[in-house]
């Protein structure tokens, strides 16, 4: 599904968080929100998850007016940094959470979350509690959960952000070839541009609640439009 930002603002009191955005996001792609600290990355994916509402400015989803609806009417995955599974819950269980609130048929839960266990590459973890996971076993488990009703879009808030360097370079590569696999159009926030450039068919640059470049990690790296993209991105000396 393709999302169209169209002129969108967000304000906290008199601070602009997201400044008149425009952007478009084509349907299977894997995208990066790619700025410093406080340039509006987070609340931009609130408002695409319907989290947020837009001060002004309209949300399309699959070309339909998504800007009033709900959260569960957007069918939006969402991961964030500290996603806490539920701790008393088998990791079968959690992943089955939102199919069984669903009421989808036993038979059909059991067969996704083998399914989406084989995805992330821990099948035999089914059994295990999340305190008997490391960190990026928990957010592998935590992305079979957004998953696992299907979702249209999938947001992810610096979902590696927590853990060491290592263990984000693995999920990174694991990240890519997951999105190779599923398809389900990605967006995912970081401050890290490696990260960026290495998992993202496409960068958004934003600074101060704008945009400021999109485009491939290539183009970004190569011809960056702005002194703000040539500082942040450029050649790290
Ligand atoms: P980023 O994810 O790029 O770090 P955010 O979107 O979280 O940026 O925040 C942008 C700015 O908006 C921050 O400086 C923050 O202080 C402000 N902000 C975000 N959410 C709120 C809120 N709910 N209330 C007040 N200010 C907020
Ligand atoms: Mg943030």
């Amino acid at each position: 599904m393709g999302i169209v930002v169209e002129n969108v603002s967000k304000h906290f009191g008199s601070f602009k968080a997201v400044d008149q955005v425009s952007l478009e996001i084509k349907t299977g792609s894997l995208v990066a929100l790619l700025g410093p600290s406080g340039s509006g990355k987070s609340t931009l994916l609130r408002l695409i998850a319907g989290l947020e509402t837009p001060d002004s400015g309209k949300i399309f989803l699959t070309g339909t007016d998504a800007t009033h609806k709900s959260v569960q009417d957007r069918n939006i995955g969402f991961v964030f940094q500290h996603y806490a599974l539920f701790k008393h819950m088998t990791v079968r269980q959690n992943i089955a959470f939102g199919m069984e609130i669903r009421k989808m048929p036993k038979a059909t839960v059991k067969n996704r979350v083998d399914t989406l266990l084989d995805l992330v590459q821990l099948s035999g973890m089914g059994d295990r509690y999340p305190s008997q996971l490391s960190g990026g076993q928990r957010q592998r488990i935590a992305l079979a959960r957004s998953l696992a009703v299907e979702p249209n879009v999938l947001l992810l808030d610096e979902p590696f952000g927590a853990l060491d360097a290592k263990v984000r370079k693995d999920l990174r590569a694991w990240l890519r070839r997951l999105h190779d696999e599923v398809h389900v159009t990605t967006v995912f926030v970081t401050h890290d541009q490696e990260e960026a450039m290495e998992v993202a068919d496409v960068i958004v640059v934003t600074n101060k609640g704008q945009i400021e470049q999109v485009g491939t990690p290539a183009e970004i790296y190569d011809h960056p439009a702005t002194a703000f993209v040539m500082s942040f991105i450029g050649p790290v000396n």
